[in-house]
């Protein structure tokens, strides 16, 4: 470093602390306005937690699960096929090898929109420069978009575990494994290890699990994770993780023991990335968890300063992140005023076996807004016509919450074979508020398993 870079910090309209999936999007928006931006990205490749160890390689597991569940499925469709021997370490490999072709095609897209990047911890100096090693710099807009890491709780022994960071690193498939936690992640690696071979015991600590979800839809969780051979244990609060000649094995508070295993996942959730950002240099208040507040505006307290994505705390997902970033650039850059993020309906989709997918308020949430008496709902369970040759049948449970005297369609909620795909068009009838009567006069596709959300009585 020159004196002169030290004095003079490097100028940019924008900066975006994070090259993941909120900070790429708001400046490649902000870019294509006119703006000078800069991502800082401490991992050395972009993508963040989204496509290095998040939804990009976890939908690669899930889609090798549910292969392996289609060859077991095979026979009974009249194919003759040996046993399957499935090889986690090819499999890791073409998909660290795709994530990779990834990360260089998000480093030609900031190219092409002449966003610049570099590798570094970023750190505030004052509310409007940030340091990177000894270089400064300097932007009258900042956004803070550093997502979060995997929690590992403070217990004995909790260190001899892995994180889903670990899981997406590991070279073979174990044998016998233990997942502590009982929400996205818990359910989706329990569900991809089970169905590759593991023998899988899931812990959740209270009497359910993914307990922000409808209760239909935590019920009917539960028996697809047992009818996929996961041992769900609830009530299971760990207090210390122990290593013996039998493998790792967890101490709970009631004096029981798990089964001894060859890897233990914790899953209990994340934690936002600002302790070692110097908020406290530029003024930027954080919750109690360290998540930084923001308005609706994604605005910090602090002029010019912003928080996008999993370190504010909202809903943790990557199109949310995207949606927030590009909304705020909109609104700083491209002269869209009042542009904001409405948090509300987001839809969501857990890659389970099947998977589930869910938008708008459960029942309970509609019940303690409208009313009991304001409140109808519609459920349907089914077998898809898929499992009708097979032995091997999974069940599809669905629920509509509808309020008020027009059934406005308040919340949709499936768990069943191509959940994922359905939910996405049956979101947007929701947020352009939809009710049963228009679901009720759309003709229905036969045969296919979306069709039962237009033909419920
Ligand atoms: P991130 O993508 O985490 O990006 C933050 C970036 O900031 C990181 O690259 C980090 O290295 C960098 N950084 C942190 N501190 C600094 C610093 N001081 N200086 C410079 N750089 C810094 N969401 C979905 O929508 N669908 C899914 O299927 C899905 N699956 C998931 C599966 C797993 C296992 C996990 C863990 C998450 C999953 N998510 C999924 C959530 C999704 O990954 C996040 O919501 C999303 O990545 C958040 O984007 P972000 O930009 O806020 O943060
Ligand atoms: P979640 O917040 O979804 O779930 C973690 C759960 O673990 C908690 O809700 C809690 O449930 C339980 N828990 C917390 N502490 C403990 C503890 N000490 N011991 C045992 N259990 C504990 O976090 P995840 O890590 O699963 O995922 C983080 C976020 O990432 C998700 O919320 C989601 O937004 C996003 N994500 C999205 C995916 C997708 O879109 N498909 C996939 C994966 C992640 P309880 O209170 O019931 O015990």
């Amino acid at each position: 470093m020159t004196e002169e870079q030290a004095d003079k910090p490097v100028a940019y309209d924008l900066i975006a602390i994070g090259g993941g999936s909120g900070g790429l999007a708001a400046t490649q928006r902000a870019a294509e306005y006119g703006a000078r931006c800069l991502v800082i990205e401490r991992d050395g490749k972009l993508g963040g937690t989204c496509v290095n160890v998040g939804c990009v390689p976890k939908k690669v597991m899930w889609h090798a699960a549910e292969i392996a569940q289609v060859m077991r499925d095979a026979g009974n469709y009249g194919f003759r096929v040996d046993e399957p021997v499935h090889d986690w370490a090819a499999l890791v490999a073409r998909r660290e090898a795709y994530i990779a072709r990834l990360n260089g095609i998000y480093d030609r897209n900031l190219a092409n929109k002449s966003v610049d990047w570099v590798t570094g911890e970023a750190a505030f100096i004052d509310s409007d420069t940030v340091r990177v090693g000894d270089i400064h710099y300097t932007a009258p807009h900042i956004i803070i978009a550093t997502g979060g890491e995997p929690v590992v709780p403070e217990l004995p022994g909790a260190e001899l575990g892995v994180t889903s960071d670990g899981f997406f690193a590991m070279q073979t498939r174990p044998q016998r494994v233990a997942v502590v936690g009982s929400g996205y992640i818990a359910v989706e690696l329990a569900g991809v290890l089970s169905s590759l071979g593991s023998d899988v015991d899931l812990y959740a600590r209270y009497d359910s699990i993914l307990r922000s979800l409808d209760p239909m839809l935590q019920q009917a969780a539960i028996a697809a994770l047992v009818n996929h051979n996961v041992t769900v244990n609830l009530h299971s609060v760990p207090t210390e993780l122990q290593s013996g000649a039998a493998g790792l094995q967890l101490q709970f508070e009631n004096g029981s023991k798990g089964s001894p295993v060859d890897t233990l996942i914790w899953a209990v959730g994340r934690r936002p990335l600002t302790e070692k950002l110097g908020l406290d240099r530029a003024g930027v208040a954080i919750t109690e968890r360290g998540h930084v507040k923001v308005d609706r505006y994604q605005q910090s307290n602090v002029e010019g300063v912003y928080a996008i994505g999993d370190v504010t705390g909202q809903i943790e997902l990557t199109p949310v992140a995207i949606a927030a970033g590009r909304r705020l650039s909109d609104r700083v850059f491209g002269g869209m005023e009042g542009r904001y993020l409405d948090y509300d309906n987001i839809p969501t989709v857990i890659f389970s076996h099947p998977p589930i997918g869910t938008v708008g308020m459960t029942e309970p949430q509609a019940r303690a807004k409208f009313g009991d008496a304001a409140v109808t709902v519609y459920t349907a369970g089914f077998t898809p016509l898929y499992y009708g040759v097979l032995e091997h049948k999974v069940r599809a449970d669905i629920k509509l919450v509808c309020a008020g005297e027009d059934e406005r369609v308040v919340g949709v909620h499936i768990i069943g074979q191509s959940s994922d795909e359905i939910l996405q068009g049956f979101a947007v009838a929701v947020k352009m508020g939809a009710t049963k009567k228009d679901l009720d006069d759309t003709v229905a596709i036969h045969p296919t398993s979306a069709e039962e959300l237009v033909t419920m009585r």
